[in-house]
């Protein structure tokens, strides 16, 4: 199965220029199987989303954003799943998440107001997985490996140099969990990279289990 762990979708990232129909029709003809809607979860987007579209809860409609992607994949035979990716307040990181519970989401002001490190612990204890994303683009800052089940070691945005060498060292160094995802945030970036593997991945909590076994290769 080819799966790209790291996409957005218009309707909620403000920087993405492709509707969730066109993610899936481009994903098709890609040749992927799986993708996870990763789009952007912070203070800025809640706000913006708030204040100028009237959204009454960040979470609900990210949620049904997210359903509006798993639905317009379908129709075409392509599986979504759902991810985030959490800014925090205090700092420009951007990290990657999968498997957190919507329980969790929904507390999504308390959540941005956290700091990785008190963060990493409640990945622990809920048991969903916690990345770094880009770790070595500009702007961002590598944060204590110890907080983190793993990092982006291949982002495929082209307008970035992400120094993905440098990610992949660093997760080697540090024995942490690699993943690769295209960032596809508009037409050219769509398929960029991702990872593939043997197993049949139809639900959050296989996707969870291949992440933990690292049952999978970076294309
Ligand atoms: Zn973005
Ligand atoms: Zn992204």
């Amino acid at each position: 199965m080819k799966i790209d762990l790291h996409v957005h979708t218009s309707e909620v990232s403000f920087c993405g220029h492709m509707s969730s129909a066109e993610i899936a029709e481009a994903y098709v003809e890609k040749g992927y199987d799986l993708i996870v809607i990763t789009n952007h979860f912070n203070t800025y987007t809640a706000d913006r989303l708030e204040n100028e579209k009237g959204v009454s809860d960040f979470f609900r409609y990210y949620n049904d954003m997210y359903l509006l992607a798993k639905k317009e994949g379908e129709a075409r035979g392509l599986k979504v799943l759902n991810g985030y990716e959490i800014r925090f307040d205090n700092s420009d990181n951007d990290y990657l998440i999968y498997g957190m519970s919507d329980g969790t989401a929904a507390r999504y002001r308390e959540l941005f107001r956290m700091s990785p490190k008190d963060f990493s612990a409640l990945a622990n204890e809920e048991g969903f997985l916690f990345y770094q994303a880009h770790p070595f683009r500009n702007g961002m800052r590598i944060i204590n490996p110890a907080y983190l089940f793993g990092i982006e070691v291949k982002n495929g945005n082209p307008r970035h140099d992400s120094r993905n060498d440098i990610a992949a060292a660093w997760a080697e160094k540090y024995g942490m969990h690699a993943i690769a995802g295209s960032d596809c945030h508009q037409p050219e970036d769509a398929g960029g990279t991702g990872v593939t593997t043997e197993r049949q991945i139809k639900t959050e909590r296989e996707l969870l289990s291949m992440l933990r076994d690292d049952d999978y290769s970076i294309l």
